[in-house]
């Protein structure tokens, strides 16, 4: 099959020779005929024919001379010529009009090429932004996290819950991942790895890292310990079966939250201390004198609701003062350590042993009547008399004196029982010690 400028270029050779030849034998007909050449010129260039018309244009003048030259009237001849003029009249024309149609094509591909770069620029302008929008907006979202994390572990007052809260954060963040908190790190080889390093660890892909031989196998994984005061109080490690799953931005993430996490359990630790510090007497381990008080409030409310009874005994250590002086205060802070296990030993669940002061100790009795109190102190009292007090291989001795009062037969409030109780521990002592008056 002929290609669609062959054809062209077929056809107008061919008409212009059929032309041609028609002039040539017939000049006389040459005014009518000649117009063909610029019904040629125009078709081809109707045919988007570049430089055939022009071509045409030219041979068709030579054919017009000649044929001008053979005319044999000169209205003829001056027809012709003029014809050949108008020829070229109409390539010029068209020429002019090409020109102008190729400018406004080049502006256009102009226009286009500027516009297609233009649209090039605001796909990758728009890809940045999004780039730029989703870390932006995967930083907020942390951001967001962290601090509302730092609000719940905030309110958070027990241990157990902020390990429970961080794996729960964790795998909320990192659905493909195993989460899990070890107490020490000899359990597991991806965590004996972090603890080895002393830092977070990640194993991108066990099959090619360091992994123990014979380890269960894992695909990727991660292990940090949670430190509290500086010493690891557990191990966190997350686990995916998928090699890879983890970037070294996940670590830096688990961190925070592992960081976030200790700092809760570092103020649950400074809280219990202190409120260990607040309501144990360092000393003895018993109950402080604060603590005594509000509880002895509480009792006695209690008591009143339920119509029960309740029990104080206030005891104090006889010639105290002599047996620091003749053994030492270490050897008296000996003693009252010795009397506090005592005291504690006969305390039941329910009952509060605590230092009232100095050497003196009190014992509140819940739901016990007042003879019953006067018995358990004379066992107290005792069992102090049968101890030998040994400090650094010498064998001391103390003896206790006991004031026993009660709820609701000797009064009604926390002071006046107190109060009683205080007095009839100076009876005892007025009445020669190691004696419990009740
Ligand atoms: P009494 O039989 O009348 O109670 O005589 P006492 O010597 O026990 O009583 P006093 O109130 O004169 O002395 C109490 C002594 O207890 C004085 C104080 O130095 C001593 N003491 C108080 N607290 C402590 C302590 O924590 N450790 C030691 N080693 N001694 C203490
Ligand atoms: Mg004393
Ligand atoms: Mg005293």
């Amino acid at each position: 099959m002929l290609a669609k400028r062959s054809i062209t270029l077929l056809g107008a050779n061919l008409l212009f020779a059929a032309i041609s030849l028609e002039l040539v034998l017939r000049p006389d007909l040459g005014v009518a005929v000649y117009p063909f050449f610029g019904a040629l010129a125009l078709w081809t260039d109707f045919r988007r024919e570049a430089e055939l018309p022009f071509i045409f244009t030219f041979l068709a003048s030579l054919v017009g001379i000649l044929v001008a030259v053979r005319c044999p009237h000169a209205a003829q001849k001056a027809a012709v010529m003029v014809e050949v003029g108008g020829l070229w009249a109409l390539d010029w024309g068209i020429s002019l009009y090409r020109n102008r149609d190729l400018a406004d094509q080049r502006d256009a591909l102009a226009k286009r090429l500027a516009l297609d770069a233009g649209i090039r620029d605001d796909e990758r302008d728009s890809k940045y932004y999004q780039a730029y929008q989703e870390t932006v907006g995967g930083q907020i979202r942390l951001r967001r996290d962290l601090a509302e994390t730092a609000r719940a572990f905030g309110r958070i007052t027990d241990s157990r819950e902020v390990y429970r809260r961080l794996v729960d954060i964790l795998s909320q963040r990192f659905p493909e991942a195993r989460v899990s908190v070890l107490a020490d790190a000899a359990a597991d080889p991806l965590v004996v790895l972090a603890a080895r390093r002393q830092g977070p660890v990640l194993v991108k892909d066990c099959a090619v890292q360091e992994w123990p031989a014979g380890a269960p196998a894992c695909g990727c994984g991660m292990a940090l310990a949670v430190k509290v005061m500086r010493q690891p109080a557990g191990y966190l490690k997350l686990e995916a079966a998928r090699p890879g799953a983890f970037a070294p931005d996940d670590l830096r993430t688990a961190d925070l939250f592992a960081t976030m996490a200790a700092l809760s359990l570092e103020n649950i630790q400074l809280y219990e201390h202190v409120h260990q510090a607040a309501v144990h007497d360092p000393l003895t381990q018993l109950f402080s004198h604060r603590a005594f008080e509000a509880r002895l409030r509480e009792e006695l409310l209690r008591a009143g609701r339920g119509q029960t009874p309740l029990s104080f005994i206030l005891c104090d250590v006889d010639h105290f003062k002599s047996y620091n002086d003749r053994y030492g205060h270490q050897a008296g802070d000996q003693l009252l350590r010795t009397l506090a296990a005592i005291i504690a030993a006969f305390a039941r669940p329910v009952d509060f042993p605590a230092r009232y002061g100095g050497e003196e100790f009190c014992l509140i009795l819940p739901n016990m009547a007042h003879a019953e109190a006067v018995a358990l102190a004379e066992s107290m009292r005792r069992r102090v008399g049968e101890e030998p007090f040994v400090f650094q291989g010498n064998k001391t001795g103390a003896t206790m004196s006991f004031g026993v009062s009660s709820f609701p037969a000797d009064a009604t409030t926390a002071s006046q029982i107190v109060r009683i109780a205080d007095e009839r521990l100076y009876q005892a002592k007025n009445a020669g010690r190691d004696r419990v008056v009740g």
